[in-house]
Protein backbone atom coordinates (compact mmCIF):
# COMPACT_ATOMS: atom_id res chain seq x y z
CA UNK A 1 0.00 0.00 0.00
CA UNK A 2 1.55 3.40 -0.89
CA UNK A 3 0.69 6.23 1.98
CA UNK A 4 0.69 9.60 0.40
CA UNK A 5 0.65 12.22 2.90
CA UNK A 6 -0.92 15.73 1.19
CA UNK A 7 1.70 18.29 0.26
CA UNK A 8 -0.46 21.65 1.39
CA UNK A 9 -0.39 23.67 -2.10
CA UNK A 10 0.67 27.19 -1.67
CA UNK A 11 -2.43 29.87 -2.33
CA UNK A 12 -1.80 30.29 -5.90
CA UNK A 13 -3.58 33.07 -7.55
CA UNK A 14 -6.60 32.04 -8.89
CA UNK A 15 -7.20 35.24 -10.85
CA UNK A 16 -8.93 34.68 -14.59
CA UNK A 17 -6.06 35.82 -17.30
CA UNK A 18 -8.60 37.75 -19.31
CA UNK A 19 -11.02 39.09 -16.73
CA UNK A 20 -9.11 38.63 -13.29
CA UNK A 21 -11.98 37.81 -11.51
CA UNK A 22 -11.72 33.68 -11.48
CA UNK A 23 -14.29 31.52 -13.18
CA UNK A 24 -15.15 28.79 -10.64
CA UNK A 25 -17.02 25.73 -12.00
CA UNK A 26 -18.75 23.93 -9.26
CA UNK A 27 -19.93 20.43 -10.43
CA UNK A 28 -22.94 19.35 -8.44
CA UNK A 29 -25.82 21.35 -6.83
CA UNK A 30 -26.78 19.12 -4.14
CA UNK A 31 -25.71 20.60 -0.76
CA UNK A 32 -22.51 21.21 -1.30
CA UNK A 33 -22.16 22.57 -4.10
CA UNK A 34 -25.58 25.36 -3.91
CA UNK A 35 -24.41 26.00 -0.50
CA UNK A 36 -20.50 27.11 -2.21
CA UNK A 37 -22.67 29.28 -5.17
CA UNK A 38 -24.10 31.24 -1.68
CA UNK A 39 -20.66 31.40 0.34
CA UNK A 40 -19.18 32.67 -2.99
CA UNK A 41 -22.11 35.08 -4.25
CA UNK A 42 -22.08 36.40 -0.56
CA UNK A 43 -18.31 37.50 -0.71
CA UNK A 44 -18.53 38.63 -4.78
CA UNK A 45 -15.37 38.44 -6.76
CA UNK A 46 -15.70 35.01 -8.41
CA UNK A 47 -17.53 34.15 -12.19
CA UNK A 48 -19.58 31.05 -10.85
CA UNK A 49 -21.20 28.33 -12.53
CA UNK A 50 -23.15 25.58 -11.19
CA UNK A 51 -23.79 22.22 -13.05
CA UNK A 52 -26.32 20.30 -12.18
CA UNK A 53 -28.43 17.71 -13.95
CA UNK A 54 -31.62 17.65 -11.40
CA UNK A 55 -33.42 20.30 -9.23
CA UNK A 56 -30.75 22.39 -7.67
CA UNK A 57 -29.94 22.23 -3.70
CA UNK A 58 -31.59 18.91 -3.14
CA UNK A 59 -29.28 16.14 -4.36
CA UNK A 60 -30.42 12.75 -3.48
CA UNK A 61 -30.58 13.46 1.08
CA UNK A 62 -33.31 16.47 -0.09
CA UNK A 63 -35.01 15.29 -3.39
CA UNK A 64 -37.38 12.52 -1.15
CA UNK A 65 -40.65 11.80 0.36
CA UNK A 66 -42.03 14.51 2.14
CA UNK A 67 -42.23 12.31 4.94
CA UNK A 68 -38.76 11.05 5.35
CA UNK A 69 -37.33 13.47 8.55
CA UNK A 70 -34.00 14.63 8.85
CA UNK A 71 -31.76 12.93 11.10
CA UNK A 72 -30.46 15.91 12.68
CA UNK A 73 -32.17 18.08 14.84
CA UNK A 74 -33.27 21.46 13.05
CA UNK A 75 -31.08 23.71 15.00
CA UNK A 76 -28.27 22.23 13.77
CA UNK A 77 -28.80 22.11 10.24
CA UNK A 78 -27.87 25.66 9.14
CA UNK A 79 -26.19 26.49 6.04
CA UNK A 80 -24.62 29.13 7.80
CA UNK A 81 -21.75 28.28 10.20
CA UNK A 82 -21.69 31.65 11.46
CA UNK A 83 -25.76 32.00 11.75
CA UNK A 84 -27.07 28.85 13.63
CA UNK A 85 -30.50 29.79 13.84
CA UNK A 86 -31.03 30.48 10.10
CA UNK A 87 -32.74 27.15 8.95
CA UNK A 88 -34.92 27.54 11.95
CA UNK A 89 -36.12 31.13 11.23
CA UNK A 90 -36.27 30.36 7.52
CA UNK A 91 -38.87 27.49 8.59
CA UNK A 92 -40.62 29.87 10.67
CA UNK A 93 -41.26 32.39 7.41
CA UNK A 94 -43.12 28.99 5.94
CA UNK A 95 -45.78 29.09 8.78
CA UNK A 96 -43.62 25.93 9.90
CA UNK A 97 -42.57 26.41 13.96
CA UNK A 98 -40.04 24.21 15.55
CA UNK A 99 -38.14 23.74 18.34
CA UNK A 100 -34.44 23.59 17.61
CA UNK A 101 -34.71 20.04 18.48
CA UNK A 102 -37.32 18.92 15.95
CA UNK A 103 -36.53 16.74 13.19
CA UNK A 104 -38.54 18.58 10.83
CA UNK A 105 -38.89 16.68 6.85
CA UNK A 106 -36.09 16.40 4.86
CA UNK A 107 -38.22 17.74 1.88
CA UNK A 108 -38.55 20.81 3.62
CA UNK A 109 -34.86 21.26 3.87
CA UNK A 110 -33.90 20.75 0.25
CA UNK A 111 -36.65 23.79 -0.08
CA UNK A 112 -34.72 25.90 2.34
CA UNK A 113 -31.36 25.20 0.38
CA UNK A 114 -33.13 25.80 -2.97
CA UNK A 115 -34.77 29.13 -1.30
CA UNK A 116 -31.76 30.14 0.10
CA UNK A 117 -29.89 29.46 -3.53
CA UNK A 118 -32.45 31.38 -5.86
CA UNK A 119 -32.08 34.05 -3.17
CA UNK A 120 -28.16 34.73 -2.80
CA UNK A 121 -26.62 32.88 -5.76
CA UNK A 122 -28.69 32.88 -8.48
CA UNK A 123 -28.53 36.60 -9.34
CA UNK A 124 -25.30 36.31 -9.63
CA UNK A 125 -24.45 32.41 -10.66
CA UNK A 126 -24.60 30.85 -13.75
CA UNK A 127 -26.99 27.52 -13.62
CA UNK A 128 -26.49 24.73 -16.20
CA UNK A 129 -28.58 21.77 -16.19
CA UNK A 130 -26.29 19.01 -17.54
CA UNK A 131 -24.04 16.73 -16.50
CA UNK A 132 -20.20 16.69 -16.18
CA UNK A 133 -19.02 14.39 -18.42
CA UNK A 134 -14.90 15.03 -18.52
CA UNK A 135 -12.53 17.30 -16.95
CA UNK A 136 -9.37 18.11 -18.58
CA UNK A 137 -6.29 20.22 -17.64
CA UNK A 138 -5.75 23.40 -20.27
CA UNK A 139 -3.36 25.96 -19.87
CA UNK A 140 -3.17 26.49 -15.95
CA UNK A 141 -6.83 25.95 -15.96
CA UNK A 142 -9.77 23.45 -16.81
CA UNK A 143 -11.90 22.49 -19.56
CA UNK A 144 -15.32 20.92 -18.70
CA UNK A 145 -17.08 18.82 -21.10
CA UNK A 146 -20.89 18.36 -20.69
CA UNK A 147 -22.75 15.73 -21.50
CA UNK A 148 -24.31 17.15 -24.25
CA UNK A 149 -21.36 18.35 -26.10
CA UNK A 150 -20.88 21.90 -24.46
CA UNK A 151 -17.24 23.02 -23.25
CA UNK A 152 -16.72 25.90 -20.37
CA UNK A 153 -13.26 27.03 -19.38
CA UNK A 154 -12.49 27.36 -15.66
CA UNK A 155 -9.69 28.83 -13.36
CA UNK A 156 -11.10 26.44 -11.05
CA UNK A 157 -13.40 23.67 -10.38
CA UNK A 158 -15.30 22.12 -7.20
CA UNK A 159 -16.41 18.52 -7.50
CA UNK A 160 -19.64 18.44 -5.32
CA UNK A 161 -20.97 14.95 -6.57
CA UNK A 162 -22.07 13.78 -3.71
CA UNK A 163 -23.46 10.32 -2.75
CA UNK A 164 -23.11 7.35 -5.73
CA UNK A 165 -25.89 5.08 -5.46
CA UNK A 166 -25.54 1.70 -3.19
CA UNK A 167 -23.08 -0.92 -4.79
CA UNK A 168 -24.86 -4.44 -5.09
CA UNK A 169 -24.11 -6.26 -1.96
CA UNK A 170 -21.80 -9.41 -3.23
CA UNK A 171 -23.85 -12.44 -3.44
CA UNK A 172 -26.62 -11.17 -5.49
CA UNK A 173 -25.25 -10.96 -8.36
CA UNK A 174 -27.87 -13.51 -9.64
CA UNK A 175 -31.19 -11.14 -8.88
CA UNK A 176 -29.35 -7.75 -10.42
CA UNK A 177 -31.74 -6.81 -12.95
CA UNK A 178 -34.36 -9.10 -12.53
CA UNK A 179 -37.25 -6.68 -11.60
CA UNK A 180 -37.49 -8.34 -8.55
CA UNK A 181 -34.83 -6.50 -6.87
CA UNK A 182 -33.86 -2.47 -6.37
CA UNK A 183 -30.87 -1.46 -6.37
CA UNK A 184 -31.12 2.03 -5.90
CA UNK A 185 -34.14 3.04 -3.31
CA UNK A 186 -33.59 6.67 -3.96
CA UNK A 187 -34.83 6.08 -7.18
CA UNK A 188 -38.17 8.55 -7.97
CA UNK A 189 -40.88 5.33 -7.78
CA UNK A 190 -38.16 2.88 -6.79
CA UNK A 191 -40.23 0.83 -4.45
CA UNK A 192 -43.72 1.36 -7.43
CA UNK A 193 -43.85 -2.41 -8.05
CA UNK A 194 -44.18 -3.43 -4.22
CA UNK A 195 -47.35 -4.40 -3.88
CA UNK A 196 -49.17 -3.86 -0.52
CA UNK A 197 -49.16 -7.68 0.61
CA UNK A 198 -46.02 -8.81 -1.43
CA UNK A 199 -42.68 -10.02 1.18
CA UNK A 200 -39.66 -7.61 1.68
CA UNK A 201 -36.15 -8.66 2.41
CA UNK A 202 -33.80 -5.54 3.02
CA UNK A 203 -30.56 -5.34 2.68
CA UNK A 204 -28.90 -3.14 5.13
CA UNK A 205 -30.38 -2.19 8.48
CA UNK A 206 -29.38 1.64 8.70
CA UNK A 207 -30.70 4.99 8.06
CA UNK A 208 -31.63 4.29 4.50
CA UNK A 209 -33.35 1.06 5.59
CA UNK A 210 -35.27 3.25 8.08
CA UNK A 211 -36.03 5.78 4.93
CA UNK A 212 -37.85 2.67 3.04
CA UNK A 213 -39.66 1.18 5.92
CA UNK A 214 -41.38 4.63 6.40
CA UNK A 215 -41.87 4.97 2.59
CA UNK A 216 -43.42 1.15 2.56
CA UNK A 217 -45.98 2.49 5.10
CA UNK A 218 -46.99 5.23 3.47
CA UNK A 219 -47.74 3.67 -0.09
CA UNK A 220 -50.35 1.04 2.17
CA UNK A 221 -47.56 -1.87 2.57
CA UNK A 222 -48.53 -4.76 5.23
CA UNK A 223 -46.83 -7.42 3.93
CA UNK A 224 -43.79 -9.05 6.32
CA UNK A 225 -40.47 -7.71 6.00
CA UNK A 226 -37.09 -8.62 6.80
CA UNK A 227 -33.85 -6.86 7.18
CA UNK A 228 -30.68 -8.19 7.17
CA UNK A 229 -26.92 -6.79 8.19
CA UNK A 230 -23.87 -8.74 8.96
CA UNK A 231 -24.17 -7.59 12.68
CA UNK A 232 -28.11 -6.64 12.80
CA UNK A 233 -27.44 -3.33 14.16
CA UNK A 234 -30.10 -0.32 13.90
CA UNK A 235 -29.48 3.24 14.46
CA UNK A 236 -29.86 4.13 17.73
CA UNK A 237 -31.76 6.75 18.98
CA UNK A 238 -31.03 10.57 19.51
CA UNK A 239 -31.48 11.90 22.74
CA UNK A 240 -34.84 13.21 23.16
CA UNK A 241 -36.07 16.64 25.08
CA UNK A 242 -36.50 15.72 28.80
CA UNK A 243 -34.12 12.80 28.16
CA UNK A 244 -31.05 12.25 30.94
CA UNK A 245 -28.66 14.90 31.07
CA UNK A 246 -25.91 14.38 27.98
CA UNK A 247 -22.93 12.88 29.64
CA UNK A 248 -19.65 15.20 29.17
CA UNK A 249 -17.28 15.02 27.00
CA UNK A 250 -14.27 13.02 26.81
CA UNK A 251 -10.81 13.90 26.91
CA UNK A 252 -8.62 11.97 24.53
CA UNK A 253 -4.84 12.49 25.38
CA UNK A 254 -2.95 13.46 22.15
CA UNK A 255 -0.67 10.75 21.07
CA UNK A 256 -3.44 7.86 22.78
CA UNK A 257 -3.41 4.68 20.17
CA UNK A 258 -6.02 2.92 18.75
CA UNK A 259 -7.06 0.27 21.35
CA UNK A 260 -6.49 3.24 24.15
CA UNK A 261 -9.06 5.93 22.29
CA UNK A 262 -11.55 3.01 22.03
CA UNK A 263 -11.06 1.65 25.82
CA UNK A 264 -11.26 5.76 26.75
CA UNK A 265 -14.78 6.49 24.53
CA UNK A 266 -16.12 2.65 25.85
CA UNK A 267 -15.49 3.08 29.24
CA UNK A 268 -17.05 6.60 29.43
CA UNK A 269 -20.24 5.69 27.59
CA UNK A 270 -20.68 2.79 30.17
CA UNK A 271 -19.95 5.15 33.28
CA UNK A 272 -22.08 7.30 31.56
CA UNK A 273 -25.16 4.81 31.56
CA UNK A 274 -24.40 3.88 34.58
CA UNK A 275 -24.72 7.21 36.10
CA UNK A 276 -27.90 7.75 34.71
CA UNK A 277 -26.53 10.36 31.94
CA UNK A 278 -27.35 9.75 27.92
CA UNK A 279 -24.05 8.15 26.13
CA UNK A 280 -24.52 10.40 23.41
CA UNK A 281 -22.55 13.33 25.21
CA UNK A 282 -19.36 11.40 24.68
CA UNK A 283 -20.14 10.61 20.75
CA UNK A 284 -21.10 14.30 20.02
CA UNK A 285 -18.12 15.62 22.33
CA UNK A 286 -16.02 13.72 19.99
CA UNK A 287 -17.28 15.87 16.47
CA UNK A 288 -14.41 18.03 16.75
CA UNK A 289 -11.75 16.04 17.35
CA UNK A 290 -12.85 12.93 15.21
CA UNK A 291 -10.68 14.40 12.17
CA UNK A 292 -7.72 15.07 14.08
CA UNK A 293 -7.69 11.36 15.60
CA UNK A 294 -8.99 9.70 12.01
CA UNK A 295 -5.71 11.21 11.02
CA UNK A 296 -3.39 10.26 13.50
CA UNK A 297 -4.36 6.46 12.81
CA UNK A 298 -1.81 4.58 11.27
CA UNK A 299 -3.33 2.48 8.14
CA UNK A 300 -3.54 -0.68 10.27
CA UNK A 301 -5.22 1.16 12.76
CA UNK A 302 -7.63 2.63 10.12
CA UNK A 303 -8.32 -0.65 8.99
CA UNK A 304 -8.61 -2.80 12.25
CA UNK A 305 -11.67 0.48 12.85
CA UNK A 306 -13.16 0.14 9.65
CA UNK A 307 -13.67 -3.75 10.67
CA UNK A 308 -13.76 -4.20 14.33
CA UNK A 309 -15.39 -0.85 15.13
CA UNK A 310 -17.09 1.06 12.36
CA UNK A 311 -20.34 -0.88 13.29
CA UNK A 312 -21.03 0.29 16.34
CA UNK A 313 -20.16 3.52 15.58
CA UNK A 314 -22.63 4.04 12.93
CA UNK A 315 -25.25 3.26 14.91
CA UNK A 316 -23.96 5.86 18.11
CA UNK A 317 -23.26 8.18 15.78
CA UNK A 318 -25.26 8.38 13.16
CA UNK A 319 -28.50 8.44 14.91
CA UNK A 320 -32.64 8.27 13.54
CA UNK A 321 -35.36 10.41 15.32
CA UNK A 322 -37.20 8.87 18.38
CA UNK A 323 -40.65 8.59 15.99
CA UNK A 324 -39.04 6.40 12.94
CA UNK A 325 -37.66 3.75 15.72
CA UNK A 326 -41.20 3.70 17.13
CA UNK A 327 -42.60 2.94 13.95
CA UNK A 328 -40.28 0.51 13.57
CA UNK A 329 -40.49 -0.95 16.66
CA UNK A 330 -44.18 -1.48 16.51
CA UNK A 331 -43.37 -3.69 13.22
CA UNK A 332 -41.32 -5.91 14.95
CA UNK A 333 -43.74 -6.35 17.88
CA UNK A 334 -46.37 -7.19 15.41
CA UNK A 335 -44.56 -9.46 13.97
CA UNK A 336 -44.45 -7.57 10.52
CA UNK A 337 -41.03 -6.99 10.81
CA UNK A 338 -37.93 -9.51 11.47
CA UNK A 339 -34.29 -7.76 11.79
CA UNK A 340 -31.82 -10.69 10.66
CA UNK A 341 -28.02 -10.85 11.25
CA UNK A 342 -25.54 -13.13 8.59
CA UNK A 343 -24.07 -13.01 5.22
CA UNK A 344 -25.78 -13.53 2.03
CA UNK A 345 -24.65 -16.39 0.33
CA UNK A 346 -26.38 -16.65 -2.77
CA UNK A 347 -29.69 -15.80 -4.65
CA UNK A 348 -31.81 -16.74 -7.07
CA UNK A 349 -35.05 -15.73 -9.12
CA UNK A 350 -37.43 -18.28 -8.19
CA UNK A 351 -41.42 -18.19 -9.77
CA UNK A 352 -42.61 -15.22 -9.01
CA UNK A 353 -39.99 -14.78 -5.97
CA UNK A 354 -36.39 -14.35 -5.47
CA UNK A 355 -34.88 -17.02 -3.08
CA UNK A 356 -32.13 -15.37 -0.59
CA UNK A 357 -29.33 -17.82 1.12
CA UNK A 358 -27.37 -16.10 4.22
CA UNK A 359 -25.31 -17.48 6.80
CA UNK A 360 -26.85 -16.33 10.05
CA UNK A 361 -24.38 -14.68 12.60
CA UNK A 362 -22.40 -17.10 14.98
CA UNK A 363 -24.10 -20.15 13.31
CA UNK A 364 -21.59 -21.53 12.26
CA UNK A 365 -21.84 -22.47 8.49
CA UNK A 366 -25.64 -23.40 8.10
CA UNK A 367 -27.13 -21.51 5.57
CA UNK A 368 -30.51 -19.90 5.38
CA UNK A 369 -32.96 -19.55 2.87
CA UNK A 370 -35.77 -16.44 2.79
CA UNK A 371 -38.29 -16.21 -0.04
CA UNK A 372 -39.76 -13.34 -0.94
CA UNK A 373 -40.82 -11.26 -3.96
CA UNK A 374 -38.67 -7.98 -3.45
CA UNK A 375 -35.01 -7.74 -2.73
CA UNK A 376 -34.42 -3.83 -2.02
CA UNK A 377 -30.52 -3.06 -1.15
CA UNK A 378 -30.29 -0.27 1.25
CA UNK A 379 -26.85 -0.44 2.25
CA UNK A 380 -25.97 3.53 1.81
CA UNK A 381 -23.85 5.03 -0.53
CA UNK A 382 -21.11 3.32 -2.22
CA UNK A 383 -18.04 4.64 -0.85
CA UNK A 384 -15.71 3.16 -4.13
CA UNK A 385 -15.44 5.80 -6.72
CA UNK A 386 -13.56 3.82 -9.05
CA UNK A 387 -16.70 1.64 -8.95
CA UNK A 388 -19.19 4.17 -8.69
CA UNK A 389 -17.94 7.74 -9.06
CA UNK A 390 -19.48 7.57 -12.79
CA UNK A 391 -17.68 8.14 -15.96
CA UNK A 392 -16.65 11.71 -14.96
CA UNK A 393 -14.64 10.54 -11.50
CA UNK A 394 -13.79 7.47 -13.24
CA UNK A 395 -11.86 9.23 -15.34
CA UNK A 396 -10.06 11.29 -13.16
CA UNK A 397 -8.82 8.04 -11.03
CA UNK A 398 -7.94 6.77 -14.07
CA UNK A 399 -5.47 9.41 -15.55
CA UNK A 400 -4.02 10.12 -12.25
CA UNK A 401 -5.81 13.58 -11.89
CA UNK A 402 -7.41 12.50 -8.79
CA UNK A 403 -6.11 9.85 -5.89
CA UNK A 404 -8.45 7.39 -3.92
CA UNK A 405 -7.31 6.04 -0.76
CA UNK A 406 -6.25 2.35 -0.65
CA UNK A 407 -9.61 1.73 1.55
CA UNK A 408 -11.62 3.28 -1.01
CA UNK A 409 -13.12 5.64 1.26
CA UNK A 410 -13.13 8.41 -1.17
CA UNK A 411 -11.10 10.97 -2.64
CA UNK A 412 -7.65 12.22 -1.38
CA UNK A 413 -7.20 15.91 -0.36
CA UNK A 414 -5.18 18.52 1.41
CA UNK A 415 -6.54 20.11 4.69
CA UNK A 416 -7.69 23.17 2.22
CA UNK A 417 -10.19 20.25 0.19
CA UNK A 418 -7.68 20.57 -2.79
CA UNK A 419 -7.42 17.12 -4.54
CA UNK A 420 -4.04 15.25 -4.60
CA UNK A 421 -2.89 13.81 -7.88
CA UNK A 422 -1.55 10.13 -8.17
CA UNK A 423 1.56 11.17 -6.88
CA UNK A 424 0.49 13.05 -3.65
CA UNK A 425 0.65 16.32 -5.00
CA UNK A 426 -2.02 18.54 -4.05
CA UNK A 427 -3.74 20.60 -7.00
CA UNK A 428 -4.06 24.71 -6.83
CA UNK A 429 -7.08 24.68 -8.56
CA UNK A 430 -9.46 21.97 -8.09
CA UNK A 431 -11.16 20.85 -5.20
CA UNK A 432 -13.43 18.31 -3.73
CA UNK A 433 -16.38 19.27 -1.32
CA UNK A 434 -18.46 16.88 0.33
CA UNK A 435 -18.61 13.09 1.81
CA UNK A 436 -16.01 12.28 -1.16
CA UNK A 437 -13.28 14.02 1.19
CA UNK A 438 -13.82 11.41 4.26
CA UNK A 439 -10.77 9.34 3.35
CA UNK A 440 -9.12 12.27 5.04
CA UNK A 441 -11.55 13.55 7.28
CA UNK A 442 -13.30 10.21 8.17
CA UNK A 443 -16.52 12.13 9.57
CA UNK A 444 -17.50 14.27 6.99
CA UNK A 445 -21.43 13.54 5.84
CA UNK A 446 -23.90 15.57 7.53
CA UNK A 447 -24.53 19.54 7.21
CA UNK A 448 -23.18 20.74 10.84
CA UNK A 449 -19.81 19.30 9.08
CA UNK A 450 -20.39 20.05 5.88
CA UNK A 451 -21.08 23.39 6.28
CA UNK A 452 -18.16 23.79 7.87
CA UNK A 453 -16.26 22.96 4.70
CA UNK A 454 -18.03 24.60 2.45
CA UNK A 455 -17.81 27.80 4.25
CA UNK A 456 -13.84 27.52 4.79
CA UNK A 457 -13.49 26.53 0.70
CA UNK A 458 -15.10 29.74 -0.01
CA UNK A 459 -12.67 31.71 2.33
CA UNK A 460 -9.90 30.08 0.77
CA UNK A 461 -11.00 30.70 -3.06
CA UNK A 462 -11.91 34.30 -2.18
CA UNK A 463 -8.47 34.95 -0.19
CA UNK A 464 -6.54 32.99 -3.25
CA UNK A 465 -8.28 35.35 -6.19
CA UNK A 466 -6.98 38.17 -4.26
CA UNK A 467 -3.67 37.02 -4.41
CA UNK A 468 -2.20 38.89 -7.62
CA UNK A 469 -0.81 37.30 -10.34
CA UNK A 470 3.06 37.70 -10.39
CA UNK A 471 3.44 35.89 -13.90
C1 LIG B 1 -30.71 9.36 2.05
C2 LIG B 1 -29.83 10.33 2.78
C3 LIG B 1 -30.34 11.06 3.83
C4 LIG B 1 -29.55 11.98 4.51
N1 LIG B 1 -30.07 12.71 5.54
C5 LIG B 1 -29.32 13.65 6.15
C6 LIG B 1 -29.88 14.47 7.20
O1 LIG B 1 -31.01 14.30 7.59
N2 LIG B 1 -29.08 15.42 7.74
C7 LIG B 1 -27.79 15.60 7.34
O2 LIG B 1 -27.12 16.49 7.85
N3 LIG B 1 -27.24 14.83 6.37
C8 LIG B 1 -27.98 13.88 5.77
N4 LIG B 1 -27.43 13.12 4.79
C9 LIG B 1 -26.03 13.32 4.43
C10 LIG B 1 -25.90 14.06 3.10
O3 LIG B 1 -24.87 13.41 2.45
C11 LIG B 1 -25.57 15.54 3.23
O4 LIG B 1 -26.43 16.18 4.14
C12 LIG B 1 -25.69 16.32 1.91
O5 LIG B 1 -26.95 16.17 1.35
C13 LIG B 1 -24.63 15.94 0.93
O6 LIG B 1 -24.68 16.88 -0.11
P1 LIG B 1 -23.69 16.83 -1.35
O7 LIG B 1 -23.98 18.03 -2.16
O8 LIG B 1 -22.31 16.66 -0.87
O9 LIG B 1 -24.08 15.51 -2.12
P2 LIG B 1 -25.44 15.17 -2.90
O10 LIG B 1 -26.60 15.63 -2.13
O11 LIG B 1 -25.38 13.73 -3.25
O12 LIG B 1 -25.36 16.06 -4.22
C14 LIG B 1 -24.45 15.81 -5.27
C15 LIG B 1 -25.02 16.37 -6.54
O13 LIG B 1 -24.06 16.24 -7.56
C16 LIG B 1 -24.71 15.97 -8.78
N5 LIG B 1 -23.75 15.31 -9.66
C17 LIG B 1 -23.14 14.11 -9.49
N6 LIG B 1 -22.31 13.86 -10.53
C18 LIG B 1 -22.40 14.91 -11.37
C19 LIG B 1 -21.79 15.23 -12.61
N7 LIG B 1 -20.90 14.41 -13.21
N8 LIG B 1 -22.11 16.41 -13.20
C20 LIG B 1 -22.99 17.27 -12.60
N9 LIG B 1 -23.60 17.02 -11.42
C21 LIG B 1 -23.30 15.86 -10.82
C22 LIG B 1 -25.88 15.09 -8.39
O14 LIG B 1 -26.92 15.16 -9.36
C23 LIG B 1 -26.28 15.66 -7.03
O15 LIG B 1 -27.34 16.58 -7.12
C24 LIG B 1 -28.20 12.16 4.11
C25 LIG B 1 -27.68 11.40 3.06
C26 LIG B 1 -28.48 10.50 2.39
C27 LIG B 1 -27.89 9.70 1.27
Amino acid sequence: MTDVSPVPPPVASLRSPSSGSPRVVIVGGGFSGSALAVQLARTGGAHVTLVEPNTVGRGVAYATDPEHLLNVPAAKMSLFPDAPDDFLAWARTQGVSAAPTTFLPRALYGAYVADTFARVAAPTTRVIRAQVARLTEERGGWRVLLADGERIEADVVVLATGNPAPADPPGLERIVGSGRYVANPWKRDALAAIGPDDTVLLVGTGLTALDVLVSLRTQGHRGAIRALSRRGFLPLPHLEAGGPPAAPAVVIPEGASFEEIVRLVHAAGRAAVTAGQAWHGVIDGLRTSTSGIWARLTPVERRRFLRLVRPYWEVHRHRAPGVVLEHVRRLRASGALEILAGRIAGAEVAVEAVDVQYRRRGAAGAVERVRVAHVVNTTGPDTDLARAGGPLLQGLLASGVLLQDPDRLGLRTAPTGAALRADGTAHTSLFVLGQARRADLWEHTAVPDLSKAVAALATHLTVASLVVATG
